[in-house]
């Protein structure tokens, strides 16, 4: 018999096994890191859930507890991976949702239960409830749509709810015990545990991609200004000026330094020369399109690279920028301060691609304009 391949009780032991051992992956990653709550729902959600598949699949004991407590408890750890998940995407699920969850789980299995007993009807509809859910689990993480790392959450989810949802077409159809339900019932059994894996890992890979973003905002980005810091310059400006060089575009350099900063701390102190250089850099971004990058290349200089725009289109952005810090006053502490700033402007017409090369000549023509009398636009 073709059958005995997908042995239901062999199955079912393998899915009990793969149940506890993703449980236990989850709760070990969870315990490990620090901070991420929605591994702590998903964890829990996973421990609350085999609770309630543990309960559900008994055989023996008070009919309430498997045929419908059972199903409650499931429908609440599915509500909290389901949680983690849209904690994951910066969203929440209210415990209100949370509650009519299980509710839903809870009046869907006692109705087939007390008021129209049919173990059948009561199989196949946590089959599609339960599958609606893991669906929506999966369209959740989806709307994320960083492919790369949902992409082995999304299709786990997607499958066991596809998984448990023809389960539920089936049993309406056949009898558990049923020959060609055995063979359709095996798959799925197979399908289920399958799809645990792919979650786990799916979760776990999701979170570690976060941390690998966290950690290279932390090595790539200024912490006061948002603005690129020195290394992120370095990888991100290469990028940068290689794309410009093989599409043969022009590669813009500004080379910003506030005008008199040093005045600025000693007359109201470092708190609003930081407020000064935050206002600055947002100034500075509002001039920017999505291909520029803005680097904080030290104290108060500034470095802009301006993708597919040549010397003449960049000292206008140059002067636009000058002209409007010159008008904008900053009001911190109780304090009003008015700055400007100096800019070198350089393009890789006249100096090639090599950055280095365009932030020394940038350079060059910044302190022209401070030599000049500051507040004001060179072009290198
Ligand atoms: P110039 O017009 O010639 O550029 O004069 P300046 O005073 O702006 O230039 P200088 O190089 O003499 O002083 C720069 C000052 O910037 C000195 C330093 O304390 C201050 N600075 C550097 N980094 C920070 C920072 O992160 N926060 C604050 N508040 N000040 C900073
Ligand atoms: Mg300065
Ligand atoms: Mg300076």
């Amino acid at each position: 018999m073709g059958y005995n391949v997908l042995n239901y009780d062999t199955l079912l032991l393998v899915q009990i096994c793969i149940t506890v051992l993703t449980t236990v992956l989850l709760s070990m990653a969870a315990l490990y890191s620090e901070g991420a709550s929605e591994q702590r729902w998903w964890a829990m959600g996973n421990v609350v859930s085999s609770v309630g598949l543990a309960l559900a699949s008994l055989d023996s004991g008070p009919l309430v507890l498997h045929a419908v407590l059972g199903y409650g408890v499931l429908g609440l750890g599915l509500a909290l991976v389901l949680r983690g998940l849209r904690l994951f995407c910066n969203e929440t699920l209210s415990w209100r949702w949370i509650v009519a969850i299980v509710a839903g789980a809870l009046l869907s299995t006692g109705f087939f239960t007390y008021a129209e007993p049919s173990l059948n009807a009561r199989l196949s509809v946590t089959g599609f409830y339960f599958g609606l859910l893991n669906v929506l689990c999966a369209a959740t993480l989806a709307r994320h749509a960083d492919w790369r790392s949902v992409g082995a959450s999304v299709a786990g989810f997607a499958a066991l709810g596809v998984a448990l949802c023809v389960r539920g077409v089936y049993l309406l159809q056949h009898e558990p015990g049923d020959e060609s339900a055995l063979l359709v019932l095996g798959i799925v059994m197979l399908t289920v545990p399958l799809a645990q894996v792919s979650i786990a890992f799916g979760l776990i890979l999701m979170v570690m991609r976060r941390y690998a973003e966290r950690l290279r905002n932390l090595s790539w980005v200024d912490s006061l200004t948002g603005a690129l810091n020195r290394a992120g310059l370095e990888t991100q400006g290469r990028r940068v000026a290689q794309r410009t060089l093989r599409a043969g575009r022009c590669l813009a350099v500004i080379m910003l330094d506030a005008d008199h900063f040093k005045d600025i701390n000693d007359t109201w102190g470092h708190p609003v020369g930081d407020a000064v250089l935050r206002h600055l850099t947002r100034q500075i971004k509002a001039e920017l399109r999505p291909l520029d990058l803005l680097a904080r290349y030290g104290g108060e200089e500034f470095v802009l690279l301006l993708d597919g725009v040549n010397l003449d289109d960049a000292l206008r952005v140059a002067e636009r920028l000058r002209a409007k810090v010159e008008g904008e006053q900053v009001d911190v502490a109780g304090h009003t301060v008015r700055y400007t700033a100096s800019m070198g402007v350089v393009c890789s017409d006249q100096h090639g691609y090599d950055l280095l090369e365009l932030i020394v000549a940038g350079d060059a023509a910044m302190y022209a304009a401070k030599r000049a009398g500051r507040n004001r636009v060179m072009a290198g």
